[in-house]
């Protein structure tokens, strides 16, 4: 009986060891398990700065995160999103210490054309130039900067502040190019928010988006760009055809609707804008449209009968549904430089302005006074035209736009 219950006890003792053993092996593991947890956790949510886009960190979406260390072995990639929108590239990366950590990708279609393409005004031209000559005084760079921006239609207000945060910024080492450029980049960027490049919400049903603007700026162009988006994500989308000024501008909407397989709704001819509007809200609440484009016609921001006429279209299309219209899209033409913040300013007073559509960038150097639109009035930057094409039409993109201003 002895000789057995010893053996027994042994083996119970051994299998406790073993027990303990293994707990304390789970628990190591969980602590070790929980430290690298911590060390991946580290998340935008910190108080990091944020640095520059990494040219090199432009990668295609199935890279993983190995190759993509594999890049650099400076950087250590700790925390990677990657949200696929449309159209765009972008990535934040965020520097602690010696750190440099990638905390988001946004990889998007590479867009067709590039911004900018057939142009040679580059922003910062100037400052190169300086910088290509030798040791510069900080206060001749300021100066250079100042006079780029101003040229770069990014309006008084706007330069001002930009070149007040860089004056502001404590730096390790003295102003160089890629300082200048990085900095004023990273301050570029942050004009804007979450509210530039917001698509249509479409939570009312029928939404109702109004596009004006001054003639000839793109304004029944980015119409019919706006219904085949819509269209081909397969909403129910109506054109209606407020410029009953001109019989051209009606057949034009009719082409686009055509092209984008879009109903369009226009009144007899010598008909008024205001019941061309209030027809398209009846059949768009009768047939449960999603989105209701109206198309106005040109008119300048300083004749006031003609801003009038605008702002009692906007009151029946209220009146008809109330709420309405949800969004007003003021659409300007990037060549127009600093009037297009006069345009801007204007229209707002009639009509509070949702957004703006940049058009015509495809030839254009100038796209400086989206800075002056958004620093002084607040109005968000929404859709950017790229061409005279249906597909021609982006969602704007800061990091983007501002990389493409300097590149
Ligand atoms: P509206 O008078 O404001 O309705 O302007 P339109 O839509 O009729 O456009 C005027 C001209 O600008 C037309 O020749 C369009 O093809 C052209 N256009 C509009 N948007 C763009 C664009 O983003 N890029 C280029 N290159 N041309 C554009
Ligand atoms: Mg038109």
């Amino acid at each position: 009986m002895l000789s057995t219950s010893i053996p027994l006890e042994a083996l119970y003792l051994a299998l406790v060891a073993v027990l303990v053993l293994l707990i304390v092996v789970r628990r190591r593991n969980a602590l070790l398990n929980s430290r690298e947890a911590d060390k991946k956790s580290v998340s935008s949510t910190e108080p990091l700065t944020p640095t520059l886009r990494m040219p090199a960190f432009q990668f295609p979406v199935e890279q993983d995160i190995a190759s993509l260390e594999s890049q650099s072995p400076a950087v250590e990639v700790v925390q990677v999103s990657v949200v696929v929108e449309k159209d765009l590239l972008e990535q934040n990366v965020l520097e602690r210490g010696a750190e440099r950590v990638i905390t988001s990708v946004v990889l998007q279609q590479p867009l067709k054309k590039s911004l900018f393409a057939a142009t040679s005004g580059r922003l910062l031209s100037g400052i190169r130039g300086i910088f290509g000559s030798g040791a510069v005084e900080e206060a001749a760079i300021f100066k250079e900067l100042e006079r780029s921006l101003i040229e770069g239609d990014v309006g008084v207000v706007a330069t001002e502040k930009l070149l007040g945060e860089l004056k502001g910024q404590k730096r390790d080492s003295a102003l160089s190019l890629s300082i200048v450029e990085g900095e004023l980049k990273s301050r570029m960027i942050k004009v804007f928010d979450s509210l530039d490049g917001a698509s249509l919400s479409l939570v009312n049903k029928p939404t109702v988006l109004v596009l004006v603007g001054i003639n000839g700026v793109g304004k029944t162009t980015t119409a019919g760009k706006i219904a085949q988006k819509y269209a081909q994500e397969g909403k129910k989308v109506l054109l209606g055809a407020c410029d009953t000024f001109r019989a051209a501008a009606v057949s034009q909407l009719q082409i686009w609707g055509e092209r984008s397989r879009v109903e369009v709704i226009f009144g007899a001819e010598n008909s008024k804008p205001a019941t061309v509007a209030y027809t398209s809200c009846k059949k768009a609440e009768a047939d449960g449209v999603d989105l209701l484009i109206l198309d106005t016609a040109g008119r300048l921001h300083n004749k006031k009968n003609l801003m009038d006429e605008l702002g009692s279209v906007i009151k029946i299309i209220g009146r008809e549904l109330p709420g309405a219209p949800h969004e007003i899209l003021l659409v300007v033409d990037s060549t127009s430089g600093q009037n297009a913040l006069e345009q801007a300013r204007s229209f707002n007073e009639i009509c509070n302005l949702t957004g703006i559509v940049v058009t015509k960038l495809d030839g254009s150097p100038r796209g400086g006074m989206l800075f002056a639109i958004r620093s002084e009035l607040g109005i968000p930057v929404r859709y950017i035209g790229l061409g005279e094409g249906i597909d021609d039409l982006q969602q704007f993109n800061p990091t983007w736009f501002v990389e493409e201003l300097f590149a």
